[in-house]
Order: structure tokens, then sequence, then C-alpha cells
């Protein structure tokens, strides 16, 4: 029988274990940790689909794997943008729900922007997933799931999947153990060896989640959405700048620069009128004048509930210009998949 999850009440996939998870399941069967290593192996190098696919296995144990899931998402949709360089996906869930998760096909350098809940409580004015509310967290396997897919869906073109972005639906550090789990899985050097380095994690600025990041040194990338440079204006697009204020979040911010020695990115969506003028890019360069920031500039991507529109070329390049006057690169992120509605923050799923 496969094992339930605690919290969600759902059956435990494959997916959902870690490489000790794995072991404990199967010592359990009576089975050493060198069949955990074969399992192991199965699942994320040559990511098998289902128990029996996994190679090498002894007859009984491969009876005995047979009535466990593994967790595979299928798919329920898929769109590609007129360009051919981004495949938007709709992965189905178990209990009906739908996730999205989103390919980008850059040679050499495949990325694909994973989601971490179904739907997300942070409520940001101008991005789908906020709007349409907090459905749940999703489990360790349901996040790994969207990328053994994507490495799948790679290795059938002949190339192989380099990074991961945390920035589909929902907040990663809301659901930080399931988040933090499914990253140890990928970045398992027996399996999926996804580096670190290559591995982006974003955040709205929950200040304990970055708190905690900084305590138990996660190596990946941290991204961090301001969009405000002032609690004032921040609240206005971001509601949770009400709960963790920006005297907290950069001293958050600022202990994870030192203390990991590492940089942070900032994440900030142009909004024509609303937030990209002169004022407001040098309240933003005082604010992270002398850390080890870089800011990516993200122009507005259309979502119904939102009625804004994105700041046009010259002025994203002022508001860059003055940012560099404080010693602070950016780079303004190229729009892509813009015309299948799986830009940032276009990541929603119809209600039924
Ligand atoms: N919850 C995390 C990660 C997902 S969103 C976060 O908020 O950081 C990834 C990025 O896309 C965030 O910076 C977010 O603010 C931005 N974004 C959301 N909706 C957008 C939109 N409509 N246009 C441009 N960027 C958007
Ligand atoms: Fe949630 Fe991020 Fe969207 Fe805000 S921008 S609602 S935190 S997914």
């Amino acid at each position: 029988m496969a094992g339930m999850d605690d919290r969600t009440n759902r059956p435990t996939a494959l997916y959902d274990l870690s490489r000790a998870g794995l072991t404990e399941r199967l010592a359990g069967w009576g089975y050493s940790d060198y069949y955990a290593g074969l399992v192991w192996a199965g699942l994320y190098r040559d990511l098998a689909a289902a128990p029996e696919a996994i190679a090498g296995l002894r007859p009984e144990l491969a009876a005995r794997l047979a009535a466990e899931t593994v967790g595979v998402l299928p798919v329920r949709a898929t769109i590609d943008s007129a360009d051919g360089h981004t495949r938007k996906v709709l992965l189905g869930l178990a209990d009906g729900a739908a996730i999205e998760t989103v390919l980008m096909y850059f040679r050499g350098r495949a990325t694909v922007c994973i989601s971490t809940q179904v739907g997300c409580a942070m409520g940001c004015v101008f991005c789908a997933t906020g709007q349409m509310g907090f459905r749940r967290h999703l489990s360790p396997g349901e996040i790994a799931a969207q990328v053994v897919h994507a490495e799948r869906a790679l290795r059938a073109r002949g190339e192989t999947l380099r990074n991961i972005v945390l920035m589909g639906m929902g907040e990663p550090l809301h659901n930080y153990e399931a988040t933090m789990a499914a990253l140890e899985t990928v970045m398992d050097h027996r399996g999926l060896a996804i580096g670190p380095r290559f591995i982006t994690l974003s955040t709205v600025g929950v200040v304990p989640g970055i708190r905690r990041l900084t305590a138990e040194r996660r190596p990946m990338r941290l991204a961090v959405s301001l969009h405000g440079a002032t609690d004032e204006e921040r609240a206005r697009l971001v509601p949770p700048a009400r709960r963790w204020p920006l005297s907290e979040l950069m001293a958050a911010c600022r202990d994870y620069t030192t203390t990991l020695g590492r940089r942070i990115f900032f994440e900030w969506t142009l909004i024509d009128g609303q937030n990209d003028g002169p004022a407001q890019a040098q309240a933003l360069g005082r604010l992270l004048a002398g850390m080890d920031a870089h800011v990516n500039l993200i122009p507005l991507n259309p979502t119904l509930g939102y009625d804004g529109r994105p700041t046009a070329g010259p002025a994203a390049r002022a508001f860059q210009a003055v940012l560099a006057g404080y010693g602070l690169p950016s780079t303004v992120r190229q729009r892509r998949g813009i015309d299948v509605a799986a830009g940032c923050g276009q990541l929603a799923v119809e209600r039924s």
C-alpha cells in the first residue's frame, strides 16, 4: 500500500519521498539502501514514468513497487508560443486541480518555470495567480514532478534542462517545507543533479522565509519582488507589504547577502505611470545602494483583473540609467510567451 501524506491526506507518490524517505520505505519491505539507489536512479536519472519501467529490479521488488504511484502529472493541455520558444503546459493533479508549468527552450540553457501552489494567497493586484486566490499548497512530489516533466520533454529533443525558476503559480516561501524538499530531490547528484546556481527562488518578500533560507544556508539563488520602494507605494501593488514592511524586508535581505556572500536579484514589474518614473527609480536606488544586488525589470504583462499598461522601452531604459547611477546593474526581462498568456504573472487556471 502506498503511504499517506499527513498534511494533505493524499497518497504519497514516489516523487514525494526524499532519498532518505525512499530508503526507509524500502527498508520497511526488507530491502537495503542499494535497492533504494536503483529506484532513485530509475526515477530521476532514467525518468521512469511507471514503477514497471524501472530497470534492474528483482521481480519481488518490482511487484511491490507496482502498487506505488510515481506521481507523474498528466498533461491536460499544451500551448506553444508563436515563436516556438515557449511552451505552457497545464498539468493535472490527483485531486482534479491543475497547475501551469512553462518550458523555455533557449538552446543550451533550457529553463523551466515551476509552480509551488495552486493559486496564491498573497493577492498582488497585477498577478493572474494572485487574482485567483489560494486553493492549496503543492506537495514536494507535485513540485518535483514539474521538473521531471521538463527534463523528459527536453531529452526527447536531445537537450537537457539547465535552469529552474520558481516563478510560476504561488509563493514558494509560503510553502517552505514542500518547496525545499522538492529542491533537494532535483538537486540530488544521483538523479537530476540540477546545480543550485541554476535554481532561482522568487519570493514576494516573506521575511521569516528569507531568514530561514539564510539560517539554513540554502544554496539556491534568491529573487525578491519589490515593485515599490516605499511601504505605501508597495502596498498598493503587493498587499503583503503591510505585514512585512521594507525596513524588515531589507534587513533580512542584507543579512542574506552578507551571511551567505551572495547576490540578491530584485524584481520590479514596470507599470506605466505607476512605478516607472525617475522618482521611483531614485527611491529604489537609495534602497539598494551598496548592496550586492541586481534588478530585474519586468514590463507588465496584461491580466484580466488589472487595468495597467507596461512601461515602454525608452522609459525602461531611463529607469535603468538612474539605477546605474547608484551602481546597480539591471536587466529588462525579455517578453516571452505573451501570446499564450505564459508570461510572468499570467498563469491562472480557469475556474471549472
Ligand atoms: N510568488 C513569487 C514568484 C512568482 S511571480 C513572487 O511573487 O516573487 C514571479 C514574478 O512575476 C514576480 O516578481 C511577480 O511580481 C511577477 N509578476 C506577477 N504578475 C506579473 C505581471 N502581470 N506582469 C509582470 N510581472 C508579473
Ligand atoms: Fe503570489 Fe507572486 Fe503572484 Fe504575488 S506575484 S500573487 S506572491 S504569485
